[in-house]
């Protein structure tokens, strides 16, 4: 399959399937876990600090760091490849699904609605007690930990963490439309993780074509129909022609 094939299948397919990771945010200006934390954090590994162990050591350390990662993800923007696909969603309509293993709510802002978020978001915390989910205050007004509005007990943020399961639901839905999907695309996910794995397989064992936009190859990349080596941005341009 080569670059015109792969835009004539989006373009004819009536159900389409997404996944995309933290790569499509990159050109908003927020960081992969791949890229190295700077100043204070740099001293720690997101492992270190996005597990329940480490929430349970230091629930403030944690929250610190959620708390500025949640400022940042505010002051960033979606950017075109957001943007490109709460486009694709409108012009497919009920045959669109978006799965993101991103937490910084980027899709959501974009105008995305048929979409799971798959690692929870960084704009919510999740009751301890109660296990209620209430929106984060605004950056400037938010001082952690939230208390719960309902309990007043403490809230966490409302992350999958490392060791934690994926909410089952959502899992299926993605599941489900990766099925049914004549066309997946692999977004900005080094593919190495589940479920992007998972997912692509999914489409390619009932015959669907996969589609990758990743600047660098990955683990998937051999198994997939094409890859656009291209970021996240630039490669839906030209799947899209736009
Ligand atoms: P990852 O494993 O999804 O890898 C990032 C991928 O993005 C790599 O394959 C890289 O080649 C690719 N990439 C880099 N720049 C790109 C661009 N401009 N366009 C398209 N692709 C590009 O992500 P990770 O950083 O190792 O994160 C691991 C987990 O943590 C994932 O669940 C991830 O989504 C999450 N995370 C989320 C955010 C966020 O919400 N923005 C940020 C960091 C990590
Ligand atoms: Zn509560």
């Amino acid at each position: 399959m080569n670059l015109a094939d792969a835009r004539t299948a989006l373009a004819r397919a009536r159900r389409v399937a997404v996944l995309t990771g933290a790569g499509i945010s990159a050109e908003s200006g927020i960081p992969t876990f791949r890229d190295a934390q700077t100043g204070h954090w740099a001293r720690f590994k997101p492992e270190d600090l996005a597990s329940p162990d480490a929430y349970f050591r230091d629930p403030e350390l944690v929250w610190d760091w959620y708390a500025g990662r949640y400022r940042d993800v505010m002051a960033a923007m979606p950017n075109a490849g957001h943007n490109l696909l709460a486009q694709m969603e409108q012009e497919k309509g009920d045959g669109f699904f978006l799965a993101t293993q991103n937490v910084d709510g980027l899709h959501a802002r974009a105008g995305s609605k048929r979409l799971v978020e798959l690692h929870g978001n960084l704009t919510t915390a999740r009751c301890e007690v109660c296990h209620r989910v209430e929106d984060l205050p605004a950056p400037q007004d938010f001082t952690p930990p939230p208390t719960c509005a309902t309990c007043g007990g403490r809230m966490r943020p409302n992350i999958v963490w490392f060791g934690e399961f994926l909410p089952e639901a959502a899992l299926e839905a993605a599941a489900d439309a990766f099925a049914a999907a004549d066309v997946a695309l692999i977004i900005g996910t080094s593919g190495v993780v589940y479920p992007a794995a998972g997912l692509a397989f999914e489409t390619l064992d009932r015959g669907g074509t996969v589609i990758e936009i990743n600047p660098t190859e990955t683990d998937l990349t051999p198994r997939l129909s094409f890859s656009v080596r291209e970021t996240a941005a630039r490669g839906l341009e030209l799947l899209l022609g736009a």
